[in-house]
């Protein structure tokens, strides 16, 4: 039977809860255990895939296409195991699955009640994961703060569970802060005493406290907390700000995070996580051997969270390279065709990210321009890729009024038109074109020989696509259809092969790479930036010494 650890979070939001857990996951995967995470989500919508990105940060799609949590991204490049459905549940998924049951009578007259009934659900989520003998741990995080009203059912429902289960069974990691006022030059307990104090009156005692700090714990100021949240010495674990996210694990397997949660499950300790690899990556991240400069366009850059897995990936490409990757964030609607080259032409690289709707498109397109003509490499995902072929169509076409009919449904010349099969829905939630569809690469293109593979798959999350009826055109003026879905015809990647690299995808590559397996474009697309860099400064050398030349003569 597999075991739980739960993860909760108190004093105050944004601590890395789902950092924590994904180290703690990694920690008992390289110990040779099968571990998986879930997350539960205190939010009445159904997914966030409905949430505007300045709510909720990025939607992470999975490849049986549920749209989820951007945590689910971190247990992912983590682990490097793909995460379903199952792994990210929100209340409003519950509370939606238990009206339908009340609905179809399944109640039998009773009255349906957060106690038993909703905390019925969410233990039955938290166990379904554990049927079928998969894993034999379970880390399931509970969003929210502890105190939060909305998190008071999965706090009761985890209380039931572990006196269900047994204390050998589940576990609870308590994740909190220990604030360093800096005029008192002291580190303060109190607001953890506070929140532990709290979760006990709802039934329920951490076993483990991880606690956020900027300053280390001295073994006193442990003993205190220990003393005070009722937990063991060793169970108190320091958790510094890091450098990195990817040395988290690290700094956890130092604390022996995983140790104690081990003894306290009766698990045998196994071997020693073999970490070899994620050293090796994160040796390189931290000493790189050059730098290149990478802009991304789009509409949401001011929040960090938004384009969370574009960042990761790129960091993972950057690490291969050996390469520092600065990314400088350029909203889309900043760009004008008057300062676009000027803000551009520095840039080692373009990257357009994915999104919705109008506003800041025409900047996108403006970047596209530029990236074109001044041979930067591009890479565009997803709306990235819809505009470049916008961009195409306008400029190299000549078809002035080409558009996506999601931005002008009156185009006359609808380059990017809705799927058919979407034309039909009203609903919004869960409707797009969402998860892993297979794509067919072009023998002898460029994107073949970067994935090493004629046959990929990716994720995708979107309404609109290539309109077939422009792809001769497309292909005779320089824009090379080379990725096709097999059953569908859809076209899921287009280049430009005359160009040092011009990629747009109708996928998410971003969600595929993980520390382990840093996806192939974005590797690419990196070593593009680093070539693009030294062509420049060759140039520039050549014309130095040209003046040189010319000053001695
Ligand atoms: N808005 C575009 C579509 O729905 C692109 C979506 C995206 O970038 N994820 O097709």
């Amino acid at each position: 039977m597999a075991k739980y650890i739960f993860v909760t979070g108190g004093v105050t939001s944004s601590l890395g809860k789902g950092i924590i857990a994904a180290s703690l996951a990694k920690l008992l995967q390289a110990r040779g255990y099968r571990v998986t995470i879930q997350k539960f989500d205190p939010y009445i919508n159904v997914d966030p895939g409905t949430l505007n990105p300045y709510e909720h940060g990025e939607c992470y799609v999975t490849d049986d296409g549920a749209e989820t949590d951007l945590d689910l991204g971190h247990y992912e490049r983590f682990l490097n195991t793909p995460t379903s459905q199952a792994n990210n549940v929100t209340t409003g998924r519950i509370y939606q699955y238990v009206i339908n049951q009340e609905r179809a009578g399944a109640y039998l007259g009773k009255t349906v009640q957060v106690i038993p009934h909703i905390t019925d659900e969410i233990k039955r989520r938290i166990m379904l994961l554990g049927e079928g003998n998969q894993y034999d741990i379970i880390i399931t995080e509970l969003g929210g703060t502890v105190g939060d009203i909305e998190s008071l059912p999965y706090v009761e429902a985890v209380r039931q569970l572990k006196w269900e289960l047994g204390e050998e069974d589940a576990i609870v990691v308590h994740l909190t802060l220990i604030p360093y006022l800096k005029a008192a030059k002291e580190l303060k307990t109190k607001p953890t005493q506070h929140s532990v104090k709290m979760m006990s009156e709802n039934g329920l005692n951490p076993d483990i406290l991880v606690c956020r700090t900027e300053e280390p714990l001295y073994k006193d100021l442990k003993r205190k907390i220990a003393q005070f949240c009722n937990v063991r010495q060793d169970a108190v674990i320091e958790a510094l700000d890091a450098d990195t996210i990817y040395g988290v694990p690290l700094e956890m397997l130092r604390e022996r995070l995983d140790i104690i949660c081990l003894q306290k499950l009766d698990l045998p300790l196994g071997d020693e996580p073999e970490m070899l690899r994620w050293k090796e990556f994160l040796n390189k991240l931290r000493y790189p051997k050059s730098k290149v400069v990478i802009g991304l366009i789009g509409k949401y850059v001011e929040l960090q969270d938004a384009y969370k897995s574009i960042l990761e990936a790129l960091i993972h490409a950057g690490a291969v390279n050996e390469c520092k990757v600065e990314v400088r964030n350029i909203h889309s609607e900043h760009l004008t065709p008057e300062n676009a080259l000027e803000k551009l032409q520095q840039l080692d690289a373009i990257l357009v990210a994915p999104g919705f709707g109008s506003r800041g498109i025409e900047g996108k397109i403006e970047a596209i321009k530029i990236a074109r003509e001044e041979n930067i490499p591009f890479f565009g995902i997803c709306l990235g890729m819809q505009m470049a072929c916008v961009e195409f169509a306008r400029h190299v076409l000549g078809h002035k009024n080409a558009h996506s009919t999601e931005m002008q449904p009156e185009t006359p010349q609808p380059v990017i038109a809705m799927m058919e099969e979407q034309k039909a829905i009203t609903q919004m939630g869960g409707t797009m074109r969402l998860g892993t569809y297979t794509c067919e690469l072009r023998e002898g293109s460029r994107i073949a020989a970067l994935y090493k593979s004629r046959r990929i798959t990716e994720r995708h999350r979107h309404r609109y696509e290539f309109n077939n009826a422009f792809l001769q055109a497309f292909e005779e003026a320089g824009m090379t259809p080379s990725g096709i879905n097999p059953e569908t015809g859809l076209v899921e990647i287009v280049e430009i092969e005359k160009h040092p690299f011009f990629i747009g995808t109708q996928f998410h590559p971003e969600y595929k790479s993980t520390v382990e397996n840093p996806h192939p474009l974005f590797v690419a697309f990196v070593k593009a930036a680093k070539e693009a860099q030294e062509q420049r400064a060759g140039n520039a050398r050549l014309v130095m010494e040209d003046r040189s030349l010319r000053v001695e003569r």
